[in-house]
This record gives structure tokens, sequence and C-alpha cells, in this order.
């Protein structure tokens, strides 16, 4: 395989435009893209019939507006390029309108409220900034894809990607008032750069087809099990199975194609977990980016008979997926403003720009905290195997000690004992963050970029990018209005970082986030704690939150509640989807089963007792199964019962609390006892596929 002759195949990238564009186009359409503004009518149809001659050579018939609803998912809805002839016959055409703008009939599609029935039109946008595409099914069907940004009639946003257009463009615009306030005059354009990683689990698919759970609910909501788990710590970096490797080779193969750079690839900790990483870049593509690769984990594994489960907790007493989002800034002449550099002052820079991502992690900690939650995040944040419920930032201890020192008005030492003073000296050289250093922070330093580690594995990375761009923004405008004040460039810096560790150097945790002591420590610093989804989405419509998301024109007030309740609502129909299925199982499969095996034991009890044989085992097991599907029923009809009230409430957060305290509590209890009876119960009775055969029979 000739990567290079693959990579970008199904992309109208630049390399496309370039070649297939009329220079003056080109050149016009490459000005749109940096500086962010309308494309005018005339160089959308050459556009268009460019991009749309290049389609059909590649075999496609339609295209599609492409885009992300606030199902967390994409969108797409075909339309073939053929327009009829007077002749009776049709010809291929593509206008710059169709590729500009889009009026799918998107009713359907969650807008919390802000779009009523009777004015049901969405209107989809193309996003120049990311690269159309073709995608190819299983038929050989190849479809034009124009990434779109989604709004209503009255333009406000329903989907994902305008908010982080918008927050992309906001940190941008504080970023240059930075580095301008700094002297830097040439750079135009500052942009957030995204690297996700990706994990998930692939399961056989003959064995995923018999769990309904799985099927619905993307998890095992029942299981005793298995009785290996991932304590010998053999899966972690393992050899790759030739299944695998043969599903990963495919993986690659068509992500290359779309441009999406896949990197890594390796086995994650848990068994039957992997994990693949893309190299990093521009967030909004990078977004793109991740939806396609969530897309093709999927179609590449069912080619394969397999399953691949996106969940954050597909099996419980094993590890959960997470999606590392890796952040950084970058500059359009190609720095990398979380670089510590070699320069003083880039030091200076540097430092300010480490200062805004202090300040902004402390003040937003509950924000960027809720940017994570999900219910399948639920099972997994705090669980020892993800960072805590508690949000905290690593710096490593040679740069807190850097930062502390110069608060303190000392002079910093580096290692190597050069004394540091801002904007005089360089910066020691910072050994970068490795697996080793510390793998438990929600939130890690790693050399030259921000990991954040909380993000849930089937979730769009765009949310938490919408937030780390927004809450960055504000705290970059405070450093900018003060630098723009000060008469002592150094002088204000040094003061800059002196106040940021007073005020909120307490986000800074370099210790074992896993610990007890963590959270005792947290909690006398008065860090917020915030355990679950209901919890973290308490805060949302709140002043704080929608004052930042206003400011910055991430969001809207009535965009920040459509939100909200379409997110409180997603908890609670997940969580209901979850109890139908628990119910459905226990009632057609295990309660079933578990009558048939206490007849066979009745049965023999009988038989044996006839002739005067000693039955006390078999009474022993019948009476433990009796008690076990006697508890299971009760909580059937407490399950029932509880779903019954929830769906009576209509106040979104209140039914929300109700799934979690109520339903989602019961349903646990009833697993309890379904994964009891599971270990008493013969395997050739048992009606599901278990732990081991989901588990260890890849
Ligand atoms: P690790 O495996 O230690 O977390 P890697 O260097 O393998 O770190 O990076 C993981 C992810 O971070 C990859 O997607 C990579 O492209 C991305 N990444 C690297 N540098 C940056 C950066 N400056 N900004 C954003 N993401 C980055
Ligand atoms: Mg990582």
């Amino acid at each position: 395989m000739d990567v290079t002759k693959i990579f970008g195949t199904n992309v109208f990238n630049d390399e496309v435009m370039k070649k297939r564009l009329p220079r003056e186009t080109y050149k016009l359409l490459k000005e749109t893209i940096d500086k962010e503004i309308p494309l005018a009518g005339e160089v959308a149809d050459v556009v268009a019939s460019v991009m749309k001659d290049w389609a059909i050579e590649k075999g496609a018939t339609h295209y599609t507006h492409w885009f992300q609803p606030l199902t967390g998912s994409t969108a797409e809805k075909h339309d073939s390029f053929i327009s009829p002839t007077a002749q009776g016959g049709v010809v291929m055409e593509f206008s710059g309108k169709q590729l500009n703008k889009g009026e799918p009939d998107a009713s359907s599609l969650p807008s919390g409220g802000l779009r009523a029935t009777f004015e049901a039109r969405g209107y989809t946008a193309w996003d120049c900034t990311s690269p159309a595409f073709l995608k190819e099914d299983a038929a050989g069907d190849v479809t034009l894809c124009i990434p779109t940004a989604f709004c209503s009639y009255t333009s406000e946003a329903l989907d994902k990607k305008t908010p982080l257009l918008r927050s992309m463009s906001a940190v941008s615009q504080q970023s240059l008032r930075v580095l301008r306030a700094l002297g830097n005059k040439t750079v135009r354009k500052v942009t957030a750069n995204i690297g996700a990683e990706q994990e998930y689990f692939l399961v056989d698919k003959k064995f995923f087809e018999k769990r309904l759970d799985l099927i619905v609910a993307g998890r095992t909501i029942f299981g005793a099990p298995a009785p290996k788990g991932q304590e010998m710590e053999d899966h972690y970096f393992g050899q790759i199975k030739d299944r695998i490797a043969d599903f990963m080779k495919d993986l690659d193969k068509e992500l290359w194609k779309l441009g999406v750079a896949a990197t890594t690839k390796h086995n994650e900790v848990a068994p039957s977990q992997f994990e693949m990483a893309p190299i990093f870049t521009s967030a909004n593509i990078a977004a793109d980016h991740n939806q396609l690769v969530m897309e093709i984990l999927q179609k590449v594994a069912i080619r394969r008979n397999l399953v691949c489960l996106l969940h954050e907790k597909p099996y419980a007493g094993v590890n959960g997926s997470g999606k590392h989002t890796n952040w950084s800034l970058s500059t359009d002449d190609g720095t990398n403003l979380l670089e510590p550099g070699s320069t003083p002052h880039a030091n200076a820079q540097f430092l300010l720009f480490i200062c805004a991502l202090i300040t902004c992690v402390d003040r937003h900690a509950d924000i960027i905290r809720r940017s994570a939650a999900n219910s399948g995040n639920d099972h997994r944040l705090g669980g020892n195997e993800a960072p805590p419920a508690i949000i905290s930032i690593f710096m490593g201890e040679e740069l807190t000690e850097i930062l502390e020192t110069i608060a303190k008005g000392k002079k910093a030492k580096s290692k190597a004992s050069t004394t540091l003073e801002v904007g005089v000296d360089t910066l020691p050289h910072l050994p970068k963050d490795n697996a080793d250093r510390n793998r438990t922070s929600p939130f890690a330093f790693t050399g030259n970029k921000f990991e954040f580690r909380m993000v849930p594995s089937s979730a769009s990375i765009s949310r938490p990018c919408i937030v780390l761009n927004t809450v960055v923004a504000e705290a970059l405008d405070e450093i900018a209005t003060r630098l723009e004040k000060a008469k002592d460039i150094h002088k204000e810096t040094a003061s800059i970082i002196r106040d940021t560790m007073r005020e909120h150097g307490r986000i800074i945790f370099n210790g074992n986030n896993y610990s007890d002591e963590w959270e005792k420590e947290a909690k006398k610093r008065g860090l917020p704690i915030i355990r679950n989804t209901v919890e973290a989405l308490k805060t949302f419509p709140g002043k704080k939150s929608v004052g930042l998301f206003q400011k910055y024109k991430v969001l809207s007030k009535g965009e920040v509640r459509a939100r909200y309740e379409i997110y409180l609502g997603q908890y609670s129909k997940q969580i209901n989807i979850e109890a139908n299925a628990a119910l459905d199982m226990v009632k057609s499969l295990y309660i079933p089963a578990v009558i048939t095996f206490t007849n066979e034991l009745a049965e023999t009890i009988e038989k044996l007792e006839a002739v005067k044989g000693d039955a006390a085992v078999q009474r022993k097991i019948l009476s433990k199964v009796s008690a076990l599907i006697k508890s299971a029923y009760r909580n059937v009809e407490k399950l029932e019962d509880e779903l019954e009230k929830a769906h009576r409430i209509s106040d979104a957060f209140k039914r929300a609390t109700a799934f979690r305290d109520k339903v989602f509590n019961v349903m646990n209890a009833l697993r309890k006892d379904i994964d009891a009876l599971e270990t008493i119960v013969p395997r050739k009775l048992w009606p599901v596929p278990t732990y081991a055969d989901l588990l260890f029979k890849l």
C-alpha cells in the first residue's frame, strides 16, 4: 500500500483546488478561508462546478450538506446532481447556491425549543474552512459531502460546528491582542489545534447480536465478571492479533483516503479495547475528522463481522473508553504558543499563555467539567481508571516551581541553576510529560500542549473544544487589557504571573489524582467536585455560564438554554432506553431461563427424594435461586414504577434527577440479582453471551 498515493484521494483539498480551479478563483477562495468572509456568488458557482466535475470523475452521483446536529452525531440528506433537460434526458448540475446553502427539512432534529414546528426549516451553510470529501458506501455509491454549519430560520445555531467556529474566532482575536501587546505585528491569525485520541472496544458480531443492551444502549446492563479482567496487564500495548491488525489496516486505509492522518494504533488497557490517534490539526477539521473516525470505525468493523463499541463504559469491572483531547494554539507563521521555546521574548509570551490557562481552568472548572459530561462518562470519571470528577491542572514540578518563584518576586532558578527573570533569561528545558509521569490528571500540560483527558469516547470533541477556546479567550482578554495599559511589559508580565498564582494557583496539582487524599485536599482548596451529568448541567443556564458564552459571541442566551434542555433530555432518554432494555431482558430472557432451571431442580429433587436420595445440595441451590429471582422480580416491579413516575415529571431537570436517583439506582439493584443468578444458572441455560464471550473471544 503506497500511503502517499492513497492519502487524501477522496478530499477536495488544497492541492486539488490549486490544480483545478482557475487561478483567480483559487486566490479568492483562499482569501475567503483565511479571512473567514462570505464567499461571493460568482466565485461559489465556479468552485461548485469544479467540485462537481471532480466528484463525478470519482463516481459521485449525489451530494450532501454534511452537518453535526445536537444529537452528537452527523446528519446528511443526499441530493443527486441530476437536472432534467428539455429533450427528456438529464445533465449533472451543481450551483454555487447549492454549495453555499441548503434547506433541509430537519424538523425531527433536536432544537431545544429554538425552532417551532411551524418553522421547521433549518439551514445549512458551507464551512469552507473544512474541505469537502467523498464518502463511499458498501454498494459502491459515492457521495460528495460538504461540511456545513446548521442553524435555524432565525440564525440560531442548532449544531456543534457553529459555536466551535465562533469560539475559534474568539480565541484567535484575544490571542492576537496579547501578541500585539508583546510587540508582534506580523501574526494575523491564531488557530486552536486538536489531536483526539480515540479509544474503542471491538466485539464479535455474533455475540453482540444476542445482547439487546449492547444493541440499543451501547453498554452491557447485566453481566457477571469474567474469571479474568485486566489484572494481568497483558493487553495494554500487547501484540496486535491478526484479526485486529487486519481491521486496523482497513481502518487506516479508509481514513487516509479521507485525509485523516491516522498515525497511532495500539491495544488499550481493557481486553478487546483499542486506540487510534490522528496527527493533530485545526480544531474545526479535527472535530469533523473525529466524527468520520467514529463512523469509519463502525463501518470497517461490520465488514469484518465485528462491532465497534464507542460507549464510555461498555463493561463493568474493566476500564472504559475516553478521548484524550490534546489542545494547543498556533500562529499562522507556525509558532506553537504553548512551546516553552528558548528565547526570552518567547518565554514571557509562553508564561502569559500558561497563566491564561491556569486562570480559566480554575475559574471555569465547573464549565470545563460539564463539557465532558454524559451518562456514559458518569460510569467512568472517578473510577480509578479515568480522571476524578475534579478538575485540576498538571503542570509538572519544574514549571510549577518557576511560576511560584516568579510569583514570590524572586529570580527563578532552573535545574541548571541559571537565574530566570521574565523577559530577560531563557526558560530551562522543560521535560515533556510522558505516560509514567502523570496519567491521572484530567488536564495535563504535556510539554507544548494541554491534554484534556476527561472527554467521553462517544461524544463530539466540539463541546469540550468550544468551552476551552471560550474560557481561554476570556483569560487572554484580561491579560491583553493589562498589557495594553502597561508602561513596562516585563514588570506587568511578572505581576500577571504573581496575581495568577495567588488567585488561581490552587488549580495546579501534580500528585496522584486517583488518591483519596486528593479529594480531601481539593475540598480544602474549594475546587468543585461534580460527580455526574445532571449535577454538571445544573449551572449551564446560570448567569456565569451564559455571561461567558454571550460575551464572546459563542452562544446566545437562547442557544445555551436550548442546549441545556437537549442535554438533560438526552440524559433522561439514555437512562430510559437502558431501563427499557433491562426490563425486556429480565422479563423475556433471564426470568424464563431461571424458571426452566428451577423446574429442572424441583424435578430432580422430587425424583431423588422419591428414591430416598440426598437432595440437600439441590435444595440449597433451589432456595438461593428462588431468593434471587424473587428479589429480581421485586426490582422489576419497582423499576416499572419508577419509570412511570419519572415520565410523569414535566420539568426537564427534575425528570433527569429522577432518572439518576431513582431509575438508575433500581437498575443497579436489579443487575446485582441477575449477575448473581448468572453465576449459579447452568451455562447452557443462560440466554445471553457472557463477559468471557464478549471480552476474550476476538
Ligand atoms: P501522548 O501519547 O504522550 O499523549 P502524543 O505526542 O502521541 O502524546 O500525542 C497524542 C496526540 O496529541 C496526537 O493526536 C498528536 O497529534 C496530538 N498533538 C501533538 N502535538 C499537539 C499540539 N501541539 N496540539 C494539539 N495536539 C497535539
Ligand atoms: Mg495521550
